[in-house]
């Protein structure tokens, strides 16, 4: 499986009109075409279920 997470929504202005930004790289990069902040998805690891 190499499909990517992607984000549903800016997670500061909330728009989702997002677009992968910016070179491949081990984090992927996401700018929100309405606030053009660029912001990056990371994997932070694994908790347990509370
Ligand atoms: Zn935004």
């Amino acid at each position: 499986m190499n499909e990517r997470a992607a984000p549903q929504y800016c997670p500061y202005c909330g728009e989702v009109d997002l677009r992968p930004w910016g070179e491949l790289t081990e984090h992927a990069q996401y700018r929100c075409e309405d606030c053009l902040r660029v912001f990056e998805l990371r994997y932070r690891g694994l908790t347990g279920r509370d």
